[in-house]
């Protein structure tokens, strides 16, 4: 079984991806895929450079994430052209770790971007589970692991909406409360995909 599983930032989705991976699914983390292909060898990081420079690189020949993400924040285009190169490859690199998976195994990929990389993404899942939660506590939550108020708005503004998400969602896990709240609904959802 192939589980989607998205949810905005601050919703609770590593949280979730976790509490399912001890009840035995096997979580594939897209954002560590995303960091894995452009590690300094990969060909990704070498058109990466080819496209935006070698002011993208830090001197110790790494990706400079953060002042690339500053570029391709500020430029629609240059981000079409990010994307063109990891998308794919993050792609392949998921559906080569999802074939590896026991055939009876519970898969669940962790895709923060879900939603905003269109029909195509939403397409292959036996269920998609969206976390969920209020935009305040979220705000509050990521404010308390460090982001300023302003970064952690605009970060929140830059993804899909709750209501986006909630239209794609087969399930839905409310993590407005307590981890308590929490963990009833993993054990619920978990419950439930054994039943079929
Ligand atoms: P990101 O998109 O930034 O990776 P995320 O959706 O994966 O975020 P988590 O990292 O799981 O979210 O949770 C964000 C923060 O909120 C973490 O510090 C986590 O411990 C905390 N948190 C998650 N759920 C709850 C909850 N129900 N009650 C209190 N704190 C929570």
């Amino acid at each position: 079984m192939k589980i989607g599983l998205t949810g905005g930032i601050g919703s609770g989705k590593s949280t979730v991806a976790q509490l399912l991976a001890d009840r035995g699914a096997v979580v594939i983390d897209a954002d560590a895929i995303a960091r894995e292909i452009v590690k300094p060898g990969e060909t990704a990081l070498a058109e990466i450079v080819n496209t935006f420079g070698p002011e993208v690189l830090l001197p110790d020949g790494t990706l400079d994430r953060a002042g690339l993400a500053a570029v391709v924040f500020a430029d629609e285009d240059a981000r079409a052209r990010l994307d063109a190169i990891t998308h794919p490859r993050i792609a392949e690199r998921g559906a080569e770790l999802i074939a590896a998976a026991p055939v009876d195994a519970v898969v669940v990929y962790d895709m923060p971007l879900l939603v905003e990389q269109g029909a195509q993404a939403l397409r292959g899942w036996d269920r998609i589970v969206v976390v969920d939660a209020p935009d305040d506590v979220r705000l509050s939550r990521l404010i308390q692991r460090g982001l300023s108020p302003d970064d952690a708005r605009r970060r929140m503004v830059a993804q899909a909406s709750r209501e986006e998400r909630l239209a794609v969602a087969d399930d839905v896990i409310d993590n407005g409360t307590d981890l308590a709240g929490l963990e009833a609904q993993v054990n619920e959802l978990w419950s439930r995909l054994h039943l079929g």
